[in-house]
């Protein structure tokens, strides 16, 4: 597999020693050299023509700043950067600077660095504002490690709140000459795409896959590999993509999460219809995938039997 996912990549230095120093991110965050992604609402600022990330530094960001709620999420471009919630409920701030567009959006339209950055960005933002209580004992929490963990300030409590990260697996099911993909009521019309669900408590991602599978199509699955990940920061979401090849062939919608599933051939893949996932979604790599493998098997063993 060349390249990764959009969203992911590491672009950034995470530099996990720095959250613990905070005279370090003190001096960090009131330097003129440190960048800033500003979030408001769950947008991102982005510019110009092709889209890039606008990353203002202390002066743009200034009236903004309170330094407990800077989040640090590492080394850009040998520099400090920080997530900065933006609280201004009226019009959009530094209209001067750009446009606060959607994640998605920003996803497919900015370089592959700056989408992990705003994907990071967005995703701790959003964690912070649905944190703000202990969920074992109710009383207000404060952000602690540069923002990257949350400490509990209760009484007889102090629980330290990590980040979540949900993971969920996403699944390309063939049986060698077509592949099994699935339609949700609420998508636009003639979009179809792989089978994905959440993993439960208990399960391991193989075990997650069969049942999704099962649940979803009836269709039995073996032979599960895995093909690479992608984060999905809506709101916090890991998406583990696999290939997997079917047992059985009899389609049944069991668990009413699909209107419709069906087997599509390479050939019905390429001739339009359905509509395939956006470019930005691992769903849609798994499949163009499945349609290059086709390049290499070559055509005359891949449609042979049928
Ligand atoms: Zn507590």
């Amino acid at each position: 597999m060349n390249g990764h996912n959009i969203f992911a990549g590491a672009f950034v230095d995470r530099s996990g020693h720095r959250r613990e120093d905070p005279e370090w991110l003190h001096e960090a965050i009131n330097s003129d050299e440190t960048l800033f992604v500003p979030v408001w609402g769950d947008k991102c600022l982005a510019t110009g023509e092709p889209l890039h990330a606008v990353l203002p530094g202390r002066k743009d960001v200034g009236q903004y700043l309170q330094e407990q709620e800077c989040i640090f999420l590492g080394m850009y471009r040998d520099r400090p950067v920080f997530a900065l919630e933006i609280n201004a409920s009226e019009a959009a701030p530094f209209p001067e600077l750009g446009q606060f567009h959607d994640l998605r959006y920003l996803g497919s339209s900015l370089p592959a660095d700056e989408a992990n950055l705003v994907a990071q960005a967005r995703a701790l933002v959003l964690w912070h504002q649905a944190q703000k209580f202990c969920g074992r004992c109710g009383a207000p929490s404060r952000a602690e490690s540069g923002g990257n963990t949350r400490l509990c300030i209760g009484e007889n409590c102090g629980a330290r709140i990590f980040p979540r990260v949900d993971p969920a697996i996403i699944v390309l099911v063939s049986d060698r000459h077509r592949c099994l993909l699935g339609r949700q009521s609420g998508w636009p019309e003639g979009r179809y795409s792989t089978i994905a669900g959440f993993v439960e408590p208990g399960e391991s991602l193989e075990d997650a896959v069969q049942r999704e599978v099962l649940e979803e199509t009836n269709i039995e699955v073996h032979d599960i590999e895995y093909h690479s990940s992608q984060p999905w920061p809506f709101p916090s979401s890991l998406m583990l993509g696999f290939t997997a090849r079917a047992l059985t062939d009899a389609i049944k919608l069991n668990d009413g999460e699909l209107e419709d599933a069906r087997w599509f051939t390479r050939k019905e893949l390429e001739s339009g219809f359905p509509k395939l996932p956006p470019r930005l979604s691992i769903a849609r790599r798994l499949v163009d995938d499945w349609l290059n493998e086709h390049d290499r098997e070559g055509p005359s063993r891949t449609f042979g039997a049928r």
